[in-house]
């Protein structure tokens, strides 16, 4: 009898873990180790030259990671996953995995300012270009890349415009030229798998909903398998040319015995290697906890974003909410293609007073906690005219989508009641 596929919400459960081999512990132990006994000179050889698969090190593999690993590659419909320690690693080293000194790629400009710091100062002191352009225009992404543009990148709803990324439009387009296009899924993970739209691989900061407490620091990478290196040899030379790093290897040939993942293989046994950003098993635990409650929590923070943009946007204070739930038009029509089940739970709002309404209605919150993070089962509110864009000048403030007045929450699962009666209370001070 074949049975159908498993359901997200079973798969957050069981997927990649049945029980631990040693134990039979059902949850998933954390190995705190940093290295494991070879079982003899010959495995041990065997081990370093890829011709059996195992543990060697915690820096490259942990059985706990391994859970992770392959808990969100099945939840994403992917190949296999790499487990780093921050959602910035992550896409640090989907970049650098394909990509070297004097080559480029080509990124949205709606992008977390983290990845924007990355991709604009970091990588150019590196040698490497990120062209920037308007992911409004899909089209932009073929006039800006040549035959050193290796790979273009995205997010799938991005803070604070929040408009929903067109990733299938850009991956077919970017597969017709033999692009592969990143996806940063951090804010929409279950309600969209970029993947099924086309795209080669997707990051997250697991920091935020996979995590969803606000305990963890993490990031993941998940190869989609589906991109064929090989037929654009010229284009991924990192992929399809002996590594000097690796005794020679020749990615896409070495993982043909494991399946489509020389991508993820490349990635955890050069950079995770050389530049480190391991994650730790307690974090790795602390993230399959997370993934195991994260269809009921998206729910609930799904529910509540939508019942919040509705209340704000009746609010005789406010003069603007965005929130894919509240969008017209092509925006709506592009996030309805690729969210399924919700419209995300991060949301913007401008208040009418302005710069000092904006900071009164922080500092009247209660129940909303004012800091630097999205994600969390709690809600969170900041004022980016105050904090995190208080370096940019007006018109770059507006540039970024960002208003004197304008407040980002990140809605959390609290009853509802109470999330809008903190919200109303603010509103009354500011
Ligand atoms: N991508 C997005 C969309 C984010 O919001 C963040 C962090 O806020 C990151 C990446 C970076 O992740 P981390 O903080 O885990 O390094």
């Amino acid at each position: 009898m074949t049975r159908a596929p498993l359901h997200p919400e079973t798969i957050a459960l069981h997927g990649g873990f049945r029980k631990d081999p040693a134990t039979n512990a059902v949850a998933v132990p954390i190995y705190q180790t940093t290295s494991y006994q070879f079982d003899s000179a010959e495995h041990a050889a065997n081990l370093f030259a890829l011709k059996e698969l195992g543990n060697i090190y915690t820096r490259l593999m942990n059985p706990t990671h391994d859970a992770l690993e392959k808990r969100i590659a099945a939840l994403e419909g992917g190949a296999a996953a790499l487990a780093v320690a921050s959602g910035q690693a992550a896409a640090t080293y989907a970049i650098l995995n394909l990509v070297q000194a004097g080559d480029n790629f080509v990124t949205s400009t709606d992008l977390y300012g983290g990845t924007w710091n990355l991709f604009a100062n970091t990588f150019k002191q590196m040698g490497i270009e990120a062209r920037f352009v308007d992911p409004s225009d899909p089209q932009a992404f073929a006039r800006a890349t040549d035959e050193k543009t290796r790979a273009w990148y995205a997010e799938t709803l991005p803070n604070p415009k929040l408009q929903v990324f067109p990733i299938a439009e850009v991956a077919a387009l970017g597969r017709s030229l033999g692009v592969p296009l990143i996806v940063d899924n951090t804010a929409a993970p279950l309600i969209c798998r970029p993947l099924d739209h086309g795209a080669a691989a997707v990051i997250y900061s697991s920091t935020k909903y996979i995590g969803g407490h606000g305990t963890a620091i993490g990031g993941l990478v998940i190869d989609g398998g589906t991109f064929d290196w090989a037929a654009h040899a010229e284009r991924f030379p990192l992929l399809t040319q002996p590594d000097p790093s690796y005794h020679g290897a020749v990615w896409t040939e070495a993982a043909k015995p494991m399946g489509p993942i020389a991508y993820i293989l490349k990635m955890r046994l050069t950079l995770l290697r050389d530049l480190g950003a391991a994650t730790t098993p307690f974090n790795a635990f602390l993230h399959i906890q997370g993934l195991e409650t994260l269809p009921l929590r998206m729910r609930a923070h799904c529910d509540n974003a939508v019942k919040v943009a509705a209340f704000l946007a009746r609010h005789p204070k406010v003069a603007k909410v965005i929130h894919p739930s509240l969008q017209t038009g092509e925006a709506r029509a592009r996030a309805d293609a690729h969210l399924k089940g919700g419209y995300g739970a991060l949301m913007g709002f401008e208040l009418k007073g302005g710069r000092e309404a904006g900071r009164a209605f922080i500092d009247a919150l209660e129940l909303f906690y004012h800091v630097a993070n999205i994600g969390d089962a709690r809600s969170l509110a900041i004022h980016p005219a105050s904090t995190t864009h208080s370096q940019l000048s007006a018109e770059e403030q507006l540039a970024t989508g960002v208003s004197e007045g304008y407040v980002r929450l990140s809605i959390g699962i609290e009853h509802i009641d109470d999330i809008l009666a903190d919200l109303e209370h603010a509103l009354e001070k500011a």
